[in-house]
């Protein structure tokens, strides 16, 4: 199982199994978080709520100055002064013949005009647009009269003055009147929407500071809610995150790095299934297959003993055939190709029978017995075993002299076996007159001390498309070959706890076959009488 790296075990993690002290940890942050988020939020909207009060405020204090300002414009006082002041002027004018009062009333007129341009702008409703026009109108009538009485002054038209005069004391009364008229109008107007307006200004302040409480409110509420909502899953999920940690015995880091190796994890977990599924569905088709083999071993094995019985007796029929024509040189030409047809069949009878002795030995278990033999006596044993075939490929075995070699714990019979198949393939291999060198040795192999029995012949070698096949049964180059001689013999070393290794001779023609038996062997099994072995031969 892989770990993650130290730091995340040291304090992270409760005593013992890592993991659960910082899930909490991590979800109370998150808690925090949440806190902080709803607090900031209050703070927001309250300042948000101080500048929407502010600016109300300074609406308030214009809307109140503009209202003072009108409320001065509306001053019945200051309006009298400025129409009555003109009429003083114009008669001072007359009393006096001073230019300068003249002066005077034109100052009046321009300040009773920007009087009115003033009431204009303030006005708002029908009514007090209506009185202005006719304050306009007939004040323009009563300028007139003014400048047509200081006209008639000028000419001495005394009589007409004085009518002028009388006229203008007239229009003055009734333009005082609409001006008082405008002013009380205007003035109720005026309060009515300063009243208004500090309505509108209550109910706004009024709002706002409403809106902002619920905000403030629902900012609270929600960030409890959130916590609660979230945090709590996320918590609880924290929670099964570190259980899941502890029971597959892995360390994961808070947070969501913490999801992420457990999600590494578990994928390696499912990986290391996948395959632990994909080599039992190996070996279970392995397991099919060898019990099929082994069924297929039984019934050849029945077969054989079927094939062999009946053989021995055909085999001693025709020995008795060819034994019993006659062998003087003038017999018959038929009788003589009778022998001959006859020593051929025994031949090949001889033929089948070793491939099926040998299929026989090779579809068993070998089960050696084991006993204490001398090298020398193997090699003795072999070359003997694989005099015929030597004296056919008419090569000679060269054995060299074996070093004090300890005895080996072996199967003599199977051993016998293992090293004349090796010695009859080298043989075979071989051309005629060659030498097939048999040298006894000890040499280490994978730190072992071994007993390796080298068979070096003086044959082609053995053919790259050859050597990966060399110990598979039934693979063989030979016309007459079985293939069963290697992978017996491989067998047989494989039974001894060693092995059978096969090269190119090097700097020489020829292959080179070691059979490696492991030394240590002797004395340490229990050796079964020899005579038990023999049923295999
Ligand atoms: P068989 O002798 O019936 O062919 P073996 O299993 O003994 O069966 O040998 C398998 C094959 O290995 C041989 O057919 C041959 O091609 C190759 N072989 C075995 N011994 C030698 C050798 N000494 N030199 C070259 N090739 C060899």
């Amino acid at each position: 199982m892989d770990t993650l790296p130290s730091s995340f075990s040291q304090g992270a993690g409760p005593p013992g199994l890592h993991s659960s002290r910082w899930a909490p940890t991590s979800s109370q942050s998150l808690t925090k978080q949440i806190v902080v988020a709803s607090v900031v939020s209050i703070v927001a909207l309250a300042i948000v709520c101080g500048l929407g009060l502010s600016s109300l405020r300074r609406l308030s204090l214009q809307n109140d100055a503009e209202m003072a300002q009108r409320l001065a414009l509306l001053d019945e006082s200051e309006v009298f002064q400025l129409l009555l002041y003109q009429k003083g002027f114009a008669v001072d004018f007359m009393f006096t013949g001073d230019e300068r009062w003249l002066h005077e009333l034109d100052q009046g007129r321009r300040e009773f005009a920007d009087w009115l341009t003033q009431a204009d702008r303030t006005a708002d409703t029908t009514e007090e647009r209506r009185l202005l026009e006719r304050i306009r109108r007939d004040y323009r009538q009563l300028d007139e009269e003014h400048t047509a009485m200081i006209a008639s002054f000028r000419r001495g038209a005394d009589q007409e003055v004085r009518l002028q005069h009388q006229r203008i004391y007239t229009q003055l009364n009734d333009l005082v009147r609409l001006s008082e008229e405008f002013v009380r109008t205007s003035s109720v107007q005026a309060r009515h929407e300063r009243a208004v307006a500090q309505r509108t200004l209550r109910r706004d302040t009024a709002l706002l500071l409403s809106s902002s409480l619920l905000g403030m409110v629902t900012s609270l509420l929600v960030g409890f809610l959130v916590a609660r909502r979230v945090a709590r899953p996320i918590y609880e999920l924290q929670l099964q995150v570190a259980s899941a940690a502890q029971r597959i015995r892995i360390e994961v880091p808070p947070g969501r790095a913490g999801f992420e190796a457990l999600g590494e994890h578990m994928g390696a977990i499912l990986r290391k299934i996948e395959e632990t599924d994909a080599a039992i569905a190996e070996q279970r088709r392995l397991l099919i297959q060898s019990e099929k083999m082994s069924a297929i071993g039984e019934v050849s094995a029945k077969l054989a003993h079927e094939i062999l019985n009946p053989l021995t007796g055909i085999k001693a029929a025709v020995q008795l055939v060819a034994r019993s024509q006659p062998q003087h040189p003038d017999d018959s030409p038929t009788a003589k190709a009778l022998s001959d047809t006859a020593q051929l069949v025994s031949q090949e009878i001889a033929r089948v029978e070793q491939l099926i002795r040998r299929m026989l030995t090779y579809a068993r278990p070998l089960a050696p017995r084991l006993a204490p033999c001398s090298v020398d006596s193997l090699l003795a044993m072999s070359i003997e075993a694989s005099r015929q075939a030597c004296a056919q490929a008419e090569v000679r075995i060269d054995q060299r002299e074996p070093p004090s070699l300890p005895q080996v714990m072996v199967d003599p019979m199977l051993l016998v076996q293992a090293l004349s198949n090796l010695l009859v393939n080298a043989a075979q291999a071989s051309p005629p007159g060659g030498t097939v060198v048999l040298e006894p040795s000890i040499r280490p192999y994978e730190g072992k001390p071994m007993l390796a029995l080298r068979v070096l012949d003086e044959g082609l070698g053995i053919a790259d498309s050859v050597a990966p096949h060399l110990f598979q049964p039934f693979y063989t180059t030979k016309p007459r070959g079985n293939g069963l001689g290697l992978a017996l013999s491989q067998n047989i070393a494989r039974e001894h706890g060693g092995i059978i290794l096969a090269q190119n001779r090097s700097g020489q023609r020829g292959a080179e076959f070691t059979l490696l038996l492991p030394l240590h062997a002797v004395g340490s099994t229990q050796a079964r009488p020899e005579s038990d072995s023999t049923e295999r031969a």
